[in-house]
């Protein structure tokens, strides 16, 4: 066996064109990205790229320096020029401060979609990885409840889209920054009679962000957060309305959720609306597809204007693994049009010559070169899912009509050189 020189980067991985595990396949990736591209458009999204690193700052003063995803998670390293930078752990900072500093406000789009690589170390497992992808929206405008349901709504028709069933979709109301700071007290007045037997972790957030304990995936914590106050207790009438107002306008499109007065989600910068989306397939611990909310100060607290925001984020790995959980990986990548079968050495010139001109115009072509047995070239047809094998051999040279067979009905016919780019014509006439 031969030994390997160079390894991946634990919790990393190769998108690949055919693979045992059917969801690190190229095609699926495309697949996936085809249909998040066409819902942007029809929801009337635009992309937006930005590098894959940031000054430290962009994610220190946005999710919070106490969040797990910074604290704990961040890959921060310090350049030649002994700037601190960091690789993004998530998106919706750094479209912030793009936003900002593009000036585009000023611009007619004010939503935005991406697509692309995160970072962050976590203990790896199945679901989780230290360089995962994401897909996800960010909607910059006025405070309107139907852009919450409508953003709800996107997520949801994506993993529809996509075929996924065994999904459900969980939300809350979290309030604003005094409304979390009086339910953090009431927190700690309930957790300090079970102090003790919180998770390490936990009693490290008692004090810095109680709310956080809500969040943990400790059985433990999760069996003293059962009976916790609940954060709608402390909403004030007017986030009470404005959260009904999304649920009715949910109710209304028939979208059907679980209120949950645990969900408070990790990053600092969320407010009002919060939601999250798990796979009910057996995923394992990872289950949570997808989530998002409002974080209407974050601009300001960057150092833009005042304009609200929400948005939602997706995680790519985690929706492909639930289409193979769910058997919706149907996609057979497509092969090539035309594939070529040369019999003899003389004859691979011409098909070389005219897989050449085929692809010149705009045709997919492909010639088999591993050697030149009929048999393991039309296995070879098959197996790259081509249209048409076109055999050449000397007779063919010679007399410049060729045999094709058409792979999907296995029909044979002579077909001259000169008709080769119509046979789609000629086989189902
Ligand atoms: P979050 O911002 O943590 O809610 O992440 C949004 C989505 O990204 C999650 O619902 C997951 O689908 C995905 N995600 C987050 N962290 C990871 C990870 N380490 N590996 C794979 N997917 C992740």
């Amino acid at each position: 066996m031969l030994r390997h020189m160079f390894h991946r980067v634990k919790g990393s991985y190769d998108i690949i064109p055919e693979s045992e595990e059917t969801w690190k396949e190229s095609s699926l990736w495309q697949h996936f990205e085809k249909t998040a591209r066409f819902l942007s458009s029809l929801y009337g999204f635009k992309e937006i790229r930005t590098p894959i690193f940031e000054h430290t700052e962009v994610f220190t003063r946005s999710a919070g320096e106490e969040s797990d995803v910074v604290s704990k998670e961040m890959y921060t390293f310090f350049d030649k020029a002994e700037r601190s930078l960091s690789l993004r752990p998530e998106l919706t900072a750094p479209i912030v401060r793009a936003f900002i500093e593009n000036n585009l406000h000023q611009n007619e789009c004010d939503r935005f979609f991406y697509i692309g690589p995160c970072f962050r170390y976590d203990r790896m497992q199945k679901g989780r990885y230290r360089q995962f992808h994401q897909f996800g929206v960010e909607l910059f405008s006025s405070k309107d409840p139907y852009h919450d349901a409508e953003t709800i709504y996107f997520l949801l028709d994506l993993y529809k889209n996509l075929g996924l069933k065994n999904t459900s979709l969980r939300i809350n109301s979290i309030g604003d920054k005094e409304i979390r700071q009086n339910f953090a007290k009431a927190l700690q007045d309930y957790f300090k009679h079970f102090f003790n037997d919180l998770s390490p972790d936990s009693q490290r957030r008692f004090q810095i962000n109680p709310l956080r304990i809500l969040d943990s995936k400790e059985e433990c914590d999760k069996e003293i957060s059962k009976n916790a106050p609940q954060i709608t207790e402390f909403l004030t009438p007017s986030k009470r309305t404005f959260f009904q107002d999304v649920l009715r306008i949910l109710d209304s499109l028939k979208v059907s959720y679980e209120i949950d007065g645990s969900l408070v989600r990790g990053l600092d910068y969320y407010c009002d609306t919060v939601f999250e989306v798990v796979s009910t397939n057996d995923l394992g611990a990872q289950n949570a597809l997808g989530g998002g909310g409002r974080y209407d100060g974050l601009m300001k607290e960057m150092g833009g204007r005042d304009l609200p925001g929400l948005g939602f984020a997706t995680g790519i790995e985690r929706i492909l693994l639930s289409m193979s959980a769910e058997g919706q990986i149907t996609q057979k990548a497509e092969g090539p049009f035309y594939y070529f079968i040369p019999l003899s050495p003389p004859c691979k010139e011409l098909c070389f010559t005219l897989m050449t001109k085929l692809r010149s115009d705009q045709k997919s072509a492909s010639c088999f070169s591993k050697n030149y047995t009929l048999k393991k070239g039309l296995a070879e047809a098959s197996k790259l899912n081509a249209k048409y094998a076109i055999l050449v051999g000397e007779e063919e040279l010679h007399s410049k009509i060729v045999t094709v067979k058409c792979l999907s009905t296995r029909e044979e016919k002579k077909i001259p050189l000169s008709n080769l780019e119509t046979l789609s014509e000629i086989f189902y006439a």
